[in-house]
This record gives C-alpha cells, structure tokens and sequence, in this order.
C-alpha cells in the first residue's frame, strides 16, 4: 500500500527559520524520500552517499543502505527549516528529529 505524501504549507510553520533544524539518523534512513516530498521549505536532498559517508557508517546500516540504493536523505538546506514537522510525520524510519539551533 502506498502512501500519498502532501507538501506541508506554510502556514503549518511554528517557529522562525533559524530556530530549530532537522537532525537526520543515518542509521536508520533508507532515502524514502517522504521529507523531500512533504518539506514546504526544500530543505532536504536525497541522493545517493559518498564513499566517504559510507564508510563513516557502522557495518548493519552500511548494509541496509546498500541495500535500499545507496540513497539518503540530507539536510542541505537545514537553516530554512521552520519546524511545520511533516518530515517527522512522514519518515517511515522514524529517522528525523528537531533540534533546537
Ligand atoms: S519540520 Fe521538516 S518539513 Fe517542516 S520545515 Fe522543517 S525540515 Fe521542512
């Protein structure tokens, strides 16, 4: 079953950009790509990771990203967060929080 993933609007927004920003767990993301799709901001970018990225990761989720494509998903754009927390929502993983900045 899929879901239907809706871009947040700006009016779900709590707090100014700069106030908090997401902190994503590598561990656990496997490049869904759902906070991409519901961010009203455009902070976030999935790609695949750097061999460099890679190996900064322990042995299991190196293996699970491997195995999901090499994708994840990066805050490229983590100051313009405004804290609507769709991303938070929309992760499968559970692998976004906020910090406060
Ligand atoms: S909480 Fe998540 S979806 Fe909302 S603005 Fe911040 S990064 Fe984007």
């Amino acid at each position: 079953m899929s879901r239907v993933q809706t871009r947040a609007t700006p009016e779900e927004c709590k707090q100014p950009s700069g106030t908090v920003r997401p902190l994503i767990d590598h561990r656990r993301c496997e490049g869904a790509a759902a906070c991409a799709a519901v961010c009203p901001h455009d902070v976030f970018e999935v790609r695949k990771i750097t061999r460099a990225e890679q190996t900064a990761l322990p042995l299991l989720p190196w293996l699970k990203v491997l195995a999901h494509g090499g994708r994840q998903a990066f805050a490229i754009n983590a100051d313009a967060c405004q804290a609507c927390g769709a991303c938070i929502a929309a992760c499968p993983e559970k692998a976004i929080r906020l910090e406060r900045v």
